[in-house]
């Protein structure tokens, strides 16, 4: 029996999607080369208000109200509740409404060839079966499968490299979450004005067990892995701590600013492979939950129209994942990350206790895509009029060196 959507991959957007397709009454098939209950291996934090409904606040392994951050010398409190995703938790709720909907699921990778026709497509896995149905979603992550984009420009990497493990002394203090520490204390001053600033990420796990990453918000290229290990432990002995038991190291790099795939392509994508990363921040897990009821609505009333095809059944995904709006956004947003990669260390810390001195409705709500874009370009005006000269000067600098960004960014049009 043909399907109505299959669903390649099944990372938190295939599965998020896929769980919504299900929910919507659709019959679904996924493909995904590893069993879809095999553990994510990425640890996912997320602000508690992103997730959408109470049954998915309940999915959080853990949840801090004691929330900071460290920038240009002050400790700055962030009155947001901050989490980390019980992953095999989350995955198993989502499996079962893909269970409740009579999912199907081929352990396979998808990509040996594609074809469109009038009513379906057709998707060759790697034993050679031919998988149909009337619209394919691909959420292969951040190099789809499927989905094309326009030529990359300059692609600028998140990277960090993170322990999960005990330490010989606290490396935060109990109960604590730390979004961004970005002192440099522990560098020299050629390492803090030559070298790509980093800053690290931590938290308290309980139990005597923490998580501490060294992250580079964005780079391009990408800071080497080396060099944020390196980092981690010359600032954990500068805040006299050191490793003493590893559970889980983790090694996190992903495209920040990938082109938003062609609108008019044949096949939709979700997640990672429809660039859905927040160019701010990297988050992205929260957007997908979120999304995926809105997306999968849209893929339903396409399909039980009678003229019904790929390319109608996909735009109308597209339409429902990248409105106008989210598109202004976008470019906003794509125009603040140009503006933080071209930042040093000083104008880096300057601008983020400038952000987050902003009202929480405002940095929250740039943070989490849900401000309208004249709600941005107020937090975005304000911030500037806070903020010291060295970011003036560095926001100015980055719209001349990218006028058609910067003018698209403030108009929205293009
Ligand atoms: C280490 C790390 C930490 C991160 N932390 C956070 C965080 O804290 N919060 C946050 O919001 N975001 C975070 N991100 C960013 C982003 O949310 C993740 O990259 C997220 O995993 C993307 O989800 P996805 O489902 O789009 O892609 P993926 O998680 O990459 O899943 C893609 C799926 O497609 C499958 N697949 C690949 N090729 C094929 C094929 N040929 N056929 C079929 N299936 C295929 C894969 O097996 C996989 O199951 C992090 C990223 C990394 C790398």
């Amino acid at each position: 029996m043909r399907s109505d959507v299959l669903v390649v991959g099944a990372g938190p957007a295939g599965l998020a999607l896929a769980a919504a397709l299900c929910e919507a009454g659709l019959r679904v098939t996924g493909v995904s080369p590893a069993d879809p209950a095999a553990p994510w291996p990425n640890t996912y934090g997320i602000w508690e208000d992103e997730l959408p409904s109470a049954e998915l606040a309940a999915m959080l392994q853990h949840r801090w109200t004691d929330c900071v951050a460290y920038a240009a010398g002050e400790e700055l409190r962030l009155d947001r509740v901050y989490g980390l995703l019980d992953n095999p938790q989350l995955q198993a709720h989502l499996l079962a409404k893909c269970e409740r909907g009579a999912m199907r699921w081929h352990q396979q990778p998808a990509g040996r060839g594609m074809a469109h026709h009038a009513t379906h497509s057709s998707v060759t896995v790697g034993d050679g079966t031919v998988l149909t149905a009337r619209v394919v979603v691909d959420a292969s992550g951040h190099k789809p499968v499927f989905v094309q984009r326009p030529p990359l420009g300059q692609i600028a990497y998140q990277a960090a490299y993170g322990v999960v493990g005990a330490f010989t002394q606290p490396p935060v203090r109990a109960g604590r979450l730390v979004l961004m520490d970005y002192r440099a204390d522990h560098l020299d001053a050629a390492e803090r004005q030559q070298e790509p600033a980093t800053f690290l990420y931590a938290m308290d796990l309980g139990g005597g067990r923490y998580f501490v990453e060294e992250t580079s918000l964005a780079h391009a290229p990408a800071v080497p892995f080396d060099l944020l290990k390196q980092r981690l432990h010359r600032r954990l002995a500068h805040l006299g701590c050191a490793v003493t038991g590893v559970d889980h190291e983790e090694f996190c790099l992903f495209p920040m600013n990938m082109p938003i795939p062609y609108l008019d392509q044949l096949v939709l994508g979700y997640g990672g492979a429809a660039s859905m990363v927040h160019p701010a921040s990297g988050y992205q897990v929260g957007a997908a939950l979120r999304n995926a009821p809105v997306v999968a609505r849209a893929l339903a009333e396409a399909l039980n129209k009678p003229d019904a095809s790929p390319a109608r059944v996909a735009k109308a995904g597209w339409r429902a994942l990248w409105p106008a709006e989210r598109l202004r956004k976008h470019r906003l947003y794509l125009f603040g990350l140009q503006t933080l990669l071209s930042f040093d260390q000083v104008q880096l810390q300057h601008f983020f206790a400038a952000f987050f001195h902003l009202p929480r409705k405002y940095w929250g709500g740039y943070l989490s895509n849900t401000l309208t874009m004249p709600e941005i370009l107020q937090s975005m005006t304000g911030l500037l009029f806070a903020a010291p000269m060295d970011v003036r000067r560095g926001l100015l600098g980055a719209a001349l060196r990218h006028p058609l960004l910067f003018v698209r960014a403030a108009t929205g049009l293009g």
